[in-house]
Formats: structure tokens, sequence, C-alpha cells
């Protein structure tokens, strides 16, 4: 029977050591502060910006929300943006995702400085994971390798296998096992007898969206299984893994929720304390 990751717990850790450091930041006259942008009522990205403002209140980060209706033009969004790049009281900016259909995601991202790049999807640092060097790494991915490590599994030379890969979890994902000394292979919708290869990973990172896809004889005896997937089914959560039968095999496996949401959250407010520290560090 696998070992459950308690994403909570982990997360529950990370916020301990985020409030020391708030508290040595406000000491030294900085408050770190979190921009949040929302671009219309999507209800799931209301929940989910709430859920980000909460926790940065409970953990001494300002928030400051920009509500803008859903059909407003790119250029003002930008603008804003651009506003907020130079106001020194802002240390993270987060734009929530998906914006409306008529914007360029990657054209309004690539105008936040890559400094308040919270959520680390601009190009530049993309482009620090790619080449291996300092810069602000996407939530997910970062919250999934701390998971990883939770186990005490040392992941160099291990065989790791991403199921999916978009540039906010897949991708990077992909690049911080490699960064780690991982053999990686990366799947996807087009990637033939995906049981085959799943089945040769010591570490099986699922983020396809699709309910229940990696069944029991996709998974090695005693792998690490992380489920990203986020999935409704008759309004209750599951993940891209078939739980129960996958626990009776896996080594560890983290459930859905509170496996890698919670972690997601935690690494947010912990690039935004960094991203307020770097104010006064370099
Ligand atoms: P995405 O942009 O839709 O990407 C999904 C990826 O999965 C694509 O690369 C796609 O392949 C691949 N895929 C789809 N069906 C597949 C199949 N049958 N076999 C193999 N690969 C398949 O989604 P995302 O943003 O990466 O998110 C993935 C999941 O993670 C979603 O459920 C999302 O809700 C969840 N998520 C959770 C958190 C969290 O905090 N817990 C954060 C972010 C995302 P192609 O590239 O070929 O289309």
């Amino acid at each position: 029977m696998a070992k459950l990751i308690d994403g909570k717990a982990i997360a529950k850790s990370i916020y301990d050591n985020i409030n020391l450091r708030v508290r040595e930041l406000r000491s030294k006259g900085v408050i770190p502060k979190l921009a949040v942008v929302l671009v219309g009522d999507d209800p799931a990205s209301r929940l989910y910006v709430n859920s980000k403002e909460k926790r940065a209140r409970e953990n001494g980060i300002e928030t400051e929300e920009y509500h803008l209706d859903g059909s407003v033009a790119e250029a003002q969004v930008t603008e804003l943006i651009k506003k907020l790049n130079v106001d020194d009281t802002v240390h993270g900016i987060l734009v929530q995702l998906p914006l409306p259909k008529h914007m360029d995601k990657q054209r309004v991202l690539s105008c936040i400085s890559p400094d308040k790049d919270v959520d680390g999807l601009h190009a530049v640092n993309a482009g620090a994971l790619m080449t291996g060097s300092r810069g602000f790494i996407p939530c997910t991915p970062k919250g999934i390798l701390h998971l990883v490590k939770s186990t005490g599994i040392d992941v160099s030379g291990k065989r790791c296998t991403v199921v999916g890969r978009s540039s906010l979890v897949g991708k990077p994902a992909a690049l911080l096992m490699l960064n780690s000394d991982a053999t990686v292979t990366v799947c996807h919708s087009r990637t033939a007898d995906l049981g085959s290869i799943t089945k040769e990973a010591d570490i099986l990172i699922c983020a396809a969206g699709r309910p229940r896809l990696i069944t029991a004889d996709m998974v090695k005896p005693g792998a690490v299984v992380i489920d990203v997937g986020q999935n409704k089914i008759d309004g209750k959560w599951c993940g891209d893994v078939d739980f129960e039968p996958v626990e009776k095999i896996a080594g560890y496996i983290t459930p859905v929720p509170g496996g890698v949401g919670p972690m997601t959250i935690a690494m947010l407010m912990q690039n935004t304390v960094e991203a307020a520290e770097n104010t006064i560090v370099g």
C-alpha cells in the first residue's frame, strides 16, 4: 500500500518558514505585496483568486486586486501591468489565467517584469529554468518537486515520466526533474502506448487533465505517483490517476484534493516573499 504524500502538511511547513521571512522583511520596513489581476467573471478563477488572497493575508502578505471586465481591450490589461511593474510597493504580479479569448496570453504575460513574475511564466523565467539559472519557477511544478523530494527518494538517476506538456505544468516539471538529474520522458496526447512508458517510471507525474487516465496496470510497483489533475465528476474532485487501485501498488501517491493543489498556492507565496527579499538583497 502506497504512503500518502500529504500536500497540506508539507505546505504547512512551508508557511511556517514564509512567516519567519515575512516577519524579517517587515522588521526592515518591507511589506511584501502581491498584485492580482483578474479579467472577467469565470467562477473557477474567482475561487482560485479568493484562496490565493486569503492565504496571502494569513501569511502577512498584502494583496491588491484589480478586477477588470471581461470585455476590456488587451491594451488595458497590459497598461495596468506596466503601472504595477514600476510600483515599488508591489513585489509580485499575478495574472489569473485563463484570460478572455480575445487576448493573447503570452503577449500579456510578457509585459510582467521578470523580477515580479511570481508565477514564473515570463519567457525570461522559462529560459532561466531551461538553462538551470536563477529565476522564478512556476508554482505547480515547483510544488511537485517539493512533493517528490519529501519522500526522501534520491531523484538522481531515476526514470521519470511526465504525462502532459503544457508550459504551465508538464514542460517545466520535466525540466525541473531533468535539472535534478532524473532521466525524463515527456508524454502527450499523441504518445503511442502510453502505459508501456508510464510503467517504466520510478517517478510518474500526471498532468493531463483526464480523469483516471492512469490505471494500475500503467504504474510500476513502488513508484512515486504525483497526480496534478483536477477534474470534477458529479460534483466531486478526482485526479488523472485511478486512485484506489493505483494506491495498492505505488510506493508513494498524492491525493486529489490535498496533494499538489495546496503546494501550488504555497509556492506562489514563497515566490512573492522571494521577490520582496530580492528588492533588499540584490
Ligand atoms: P493542458 O494545458 O490542457 O495540458 C494537458 C496536457 O496533457 C497536454 O500536453 C496534452 O497533450 C496532454 N494530454 C491530454 N490528454 C492526454 C492523454 N489522453 N494522454 C496523454 N497526454 C494527454 O493542462 P494543464 O494546464 O497542464 O493542467 C493539467 C491538469 O492539471 C488539469 O487537470 C489542471 O486542472 C491541473 N492543474 C492543477 C494544478 C494544481 O494546483 N493542482 C495547477 C495547474 C493545473 P497535447 O499537448 O498533445 O494536447
